[in-house]
């Protein structure tokens, strides 16, 4: 199953709402780490980019990346944040992937506030902040599950450590499960379309974490969260959501509340398990980072920022939504693929819009090669009139996209040639005298028959018929 692929609601019981805020920590597709000049690169051997700075000798002294400030000011200018200037600060705790054993991050002064996102459904979730610091470093457990429970030994690569991250806290504004998956594709479109992360959670460098609660319906408290972590995919993302919230109402529903920790999502059982007990934030013992500078960009380099803004998912789905003639939630995909702007020329070269998104989302997920806009325009006219049925239309486009060229050509190379109506009446005719009442029942008004006669001369005809021109036909004997 793809990230995309529809799923069925999941339900709460009764009674009850799901309170939902998500973390998401991206990594900054900067060439360099966020203090020191190691490459930024996955997939390197580990502790092959590294040195004295990522490594938290003694010593060593952190430099800023300008570029790693410009992408999280890019990325809180296309969440409506506001930019401030901001204090980096320590966050102290010892984990075995952390060298300094503390974290620079942004506290009580981050660089981005009170921002929100529009959904494809229309739905806005408000962002509290979104702040910068660096990655740690990436433990392997070897000997067991992979947990560091059964593990014989484990192993650090410190590659990972001091990347540039922004943390992108929601508010906890997120009522459904749906509308979870769609705010992590959400952001995901929107760090890709600006350029500063690519968000692959499956490489790691989107990682979303959720912050889990239940009420009842129709009260507005915030009762104890969880913080769901370890959630690899969009997928798992519901799964783990529904797994958790229906663990909090199991639990109100045997008269005992959640603890408030922090928990572990396990893909293969499909279920959450106990982390530590969250810290509070005093625990960290955040001072501001005695190493950097507080930054305080200009009003003009924020403007700059602001102008150099490329067009946003949002904006991209309602421009082509219009041009195309349909609801914005429908092109979601298609704009998420980056396949608008061909869209878009075909719309404008004269092809129907829903004819263009049909065969962008079901037939060009994987890329649209040498398509240009104007063979797609006139393969979808071809279609359109029913000189190409469906089936002959996707045919085509697979030969435009590996090697271009002219669809009328490449459809008569094929031997597509539109099936004469007088040939479809044959048939027809041949049909209703064999099955006379499955016919007769068409005639009386039941549908249900068209699907096996539409079948049977898509049979005889292997496929070339046109559905349309057929039901046509169908309608208009059964009529006379
Ligand atoms: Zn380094
Ligand atoms: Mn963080």
């Amino acid at each position: 199953m793809t990230d995309t692929a529809p799923v069925v609601e999941p339900t709460l019981p009764d009674g009850w709402e799901l309170v939902v805020g998500l973390e998401v920590h991206c990594e900054l597709s900067t060439a360099t780490k966020l203090f020191c000049g190691c490459r930024n690169r996955f997939g390197d051997d580990p502790n092959t980019n590294v040195c004295p700075v990522c490594l938290g000798l003694p010593g060593s002294l952190p430099v800023l990346n300008g570029s790693a400030v410009d992408y999280a000011m890019r990325l809180g200018l296309a969440l409506n944040c506001t930019v401030n200037p901001a204090v980096f600060a320590r966050k102290n705790y010892f984990y075995p992937d952390m060298p300094k054993d503390y974290q620079v991050t942004q506290y009580d002064l981050p660089t981005s506030t009170d921002g929100h996102l529009e959904l494809p459904d229309g739905t806005v979730v408000g962002i509290e902040r979104a702040h910068i610091e660096e990655d740690t470093g990436k433990s392997t457990h070897v000997g067991g599950s992979g947990r560091i429970h059964d593990a014989t030994h484990s192993l650090v690569d410190y590659n990972r450590a001091g990347i540039p991250l922004v943390e992108i806290v929601s508010r906890p504004d997120i009522r459904t499960v749906e509308s979870a998956r769609a705010y992590a594709s959400e952001l995901r479109a929107i760090l890709t379309s600006i350029d500063v992360s690519d968000a692959k959670m499956e490489e790691g460098s989107m990682r979303v974490d959720a912050n889990v609660s239940v009420r009842p319906i129709g009260s507005d408290e915030l009762r104890t969260r969880c913080e769901v972590k370890n959630i690899n995919s969009i997928r798992s993302l519901g799964r783990a959501i529904e797994y958790e919230a229906n663990r909090h109402i199991d639990l109100y529903d045997s008269g005992q509340t959640p603890r408030q920790e922090t928990r572990h999502w396990d893909e293969a059982n499909g279920r959450s398990t106990s982390g530590r007990s969250k810290e509070d934030s005093e625990d960290y013992r955040y001072f501001p980072e005695p190493d950097l500078v507080p930054l305080d960009p200009t009003g003009a380099q924020v403007d700059a920022i602001a102008e150099a803004m490329p067009p946003l998912p949002s904006a991209r789905r309602h421009a082509l939504a219009d041009a195309a003639g349909l609801e914005a939630g429908s092109v979601a995909l298609v704009v998420e693929r980056g396949q608008d702007e061909l869209a878009l020329a075909a719309i404008s070269a004269g092809a129907d819009g829903g004819i263009v998104i049909k065969h962008l989302e079901n037939n060009l997920a994987d890329g649209t090669g040498e398509l240009t806009a104007e063979s797609f325009a006139a393969l979808a006219a071809m279609e359109a009139d029913g000189r190409l049925s469906a089936t002959q239309a996707k045919t085509v486009l697979t030969d435009l996209v590996a090697s271009g060229g002219d669809p009328t050509s490449i459809a008569a190379a094929h031997g597509f040639e539109a099936m004469d109506t007088g040939e479809l009446d044959a048939i027809l005719d041949r049909l209703i005298a064999d099955n006379p009442d499955e016919w007769g029942r068409f005639v009386d008004g039941d549908r249900k028959v068209q699907g096996f006669f539409v079948g049977q001369i898509m049979k005889a005809t292997k496929g070339q018929a046109d559905g349309k021109v057929v039901n046509m036909l169908m309608q208009q004997r059964a009529a006379g």
